[in-house]
């Protein structure tokens, strides 16, 4: 059996003298990575030529002779030809379980003509019995030449209710059966915290957001079987893998998502590790279970309890407080009263949970800080760290506020570039405070950015590409003043992503103690040309010490 060691000798085994301690024990590594240009994101040294291994975690770090002086006669001994080397990105924000949920048994729209998408959904309804929902994810209303509409739905399946949802998860598009089944008659008012949007004649035009969406989707997509949430778990966590995330935050879960992951992992088939926030909805039976923030381990956990302030950035739908550019005086959607914000962050913070709250447009960021100051004045608690999640849209004050509250916020990594088409609704001004990642840096505050998946690419080469040119495909600049550089990026989703999770003493760095997170890169993220992110690719990546992809 292998010895245990405390924490304690791990980060006495750092660096030379320590690894030449280390040669004394009956303890070798499993496994030795050498001859690589390994990227620690640690504080005592920023690179190393080596790293030794044993079980899940990092043993030690050094050049390559040391390192492998180590090693004993089990140990493997693996060359990385003196590749780049970093911490395992860790997507902060975004919704794997659903996606892969989605990605099973839904229809995926991920096109730019309406024609292929109708054609889709004809050939989804033709195996579809008549009456029954079809249900499109992934489509994006600015990636085609128009946005999608009620008719092109009725066209493409007159007998069947059809709902395609935007990739963002704010707003969907619905055909005349849906609405019907929904009890949507033209003169129907919109409900609270939603909107049915008109076409010139003021007829249902097909697009639908936020609780009018809900509404829909609701009675659209049958619950999942436990079988599906362990096969979508699995499924994203597999494709996560091979881009390079070996964490994420699961933004948006509840209990069978959790028994989701938890099922992926117990039959072997979880790649990465899932920091899972719980919707408000479920947080009853959470407390009733004795369960708060950090209940887990190392691949599942219980993050935050996940509230809604406001609509969405690629939808816009985000409260403002100035009006989109193009759209009339229409500044938004509030998803929640002030009021009903403090009651339910309140039971949360009180009952030992980090909230987590959806905040992108400025008014609505200033509401949700005004409740988690108002809190921690009210009942203050040691090293909360309340989420803001996405924080798009900021003044410098509400920045000045962010770092007195010790607030996380977790913007959006790639939409300057992914979604450069969206940008022009908030004008080039206003661009100057979105995604504000230097603004959050100099502040001194551990911004956490994220995909939002599906709402963008879970993809890190795409959130470097966009954070540090903040230029789009067309070599538009929006917002330079928000660049960063290539290493503050990477740390930024690998020790803020784990400072955001409670877990910056296990993961986020390559160091002694640290679980071996990493990713082998094939080209040299540090010093290639910026604009060609998109080419890299891992070659291979590592989860507790075991290769989870190999190209
Ligand atoms: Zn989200």
């Amino acid at each position: 059996m292998r010895k245990r060691l405390s924490r304690r000798t791990f980060i006495a085994a750092g660096l030379g003298a320590g690894a030449a301690a280390l040669a004394g024990w009956d303890t070798r590594p499993d496994v030795i990575l050498y001859n690589g240009a390994i990227l620690t994101m640690g504080t005592r040294v920023r690179e190393v030529e080596a790293l030794a291994l044993a079980g899940p975690r990092v043993l030690a770090i050094g050049t390559s002779a040391e390192m492998l002086a180590l090693a004993g006669s089990g140990t493997r001994r693996v060359d990385l030809g003196g590749k780049r080397v970093t911490p395992g990105f860790n997507d902060a924000h975004s919704h794997p379980c659903d996606s892969g949920v989605a990605l099973l048994t839904q229809v995926p729209l991920e096109m730019n003509s309406i024609e292929s998408i109708k054609a889709a959904i004809h050939a989804k309804a033709g195996a579809t019995p008549p009456g029954e929902w079809v249900v499109g994810f992934l489509y994006d209303d600015t990636k085609t030449p128009r946005p999608l509409d009620r008719a092109d739905l009725d066209t493409a399946a007159p007998d069947h209710p059809v709902v395609v949802q935007h990739r963002g998860g704010h707003t969907a598009f619905v055909n005349s059966r849906a609405l019907a089944l929904a009890q949507v008659a033209e003169n129907t008012p919109n409900p609270p915290h939603g909107e049915y949007f008109r076409d010139a004649a003021g007829r249902h035009n097909g697009r639908v957001a936020e609780q009018a969406a809900g509404a829909i989707l609701e009675l659209a997509i049958k619950p999942p079987s436990r079988e599906d949430y362990r096969k979508g778990a699995a499924l994203i966590s597999k494709q996560f893998a091979r881009r390079g995330i070996t964490s994420a935050c699961e933004a948006d879960g509840d209990p069978a998502v959790l028994q989701g992951y938890q099922d992926a992992r117990d039959a072997g088939e979880l790649m990465g590790r899932f920091y899972t926030h719980i919707d408000f909805g479920e947080l009853d039976k959470m407390i009733a279970a004795g369960v708060h923030t950090g209940f887990g381990d190392e691949w599942v956990r219980i993050g935050a309890v996940k509230l809604f302030a406001d609509g969405s950035i690629s939808e816009r739908t985000a409260l403002l407080s100035e009006p989109y550019a193009g759209l009339g005086d229409f500044r938004g959607i509030s998803r929640a009263s002030r009021e009903a914000l403090y009651e339910q962050a309140r039971k949360a913070y009180l009952a030992g949970w980090q909230v987590g709250t959806h905040a992108n447009g400025d008014v609505a960021i200033d509401t949700v800080l005004g409740v988690y100051e108002q809190l921690q004045r009210e009942s203050p608690r040691r090293d909360p760290r309340l989420r803001i999640e996405h924080c798009t849209l900021v003044t410098p004050e509400l920045v000045r506020r962010i770092k007195a509250a010790g607030v996380i916020p977790l913007p959006f990594a790639g939409y300057v570039f992914f979604h450069s088409e969206k940008m022009h609704f908030y004008g080039e001004e206003r661009l100057r405070h979105m995604f504000a990642m230097r603004d959050f840096l100099d502040a001194g505050i551990k911004a956490a950015p994220g995909s939002d998946y599906t709402a963008s690419p879970a993809e890190p080469m795409l959130w470097l590409r966009s954070e540090v040119t903040r230029t789009d495909a067309n070599g538009h600049t929006w917002g330079a003043n928000q660049r960063i550089t290539v290493e503050e990026a990477i740390r930024c989703s690998t020790v803020h992503g784990a400072y955001a999770t409670f877990e910056e003493s296990i993961k986020g760095t390559l160091e002694p103690g640290q679980l071996a997170d990493l990713v082998v890169w094939d080209h040299d993220l540090l010093t290639i040309d910026p604009t060609s992110f998109l080419t890299v690719k891992p070659e291979r990546t590592m989860v507790g010490g075991r290769w989870v992809y190999e190209a």
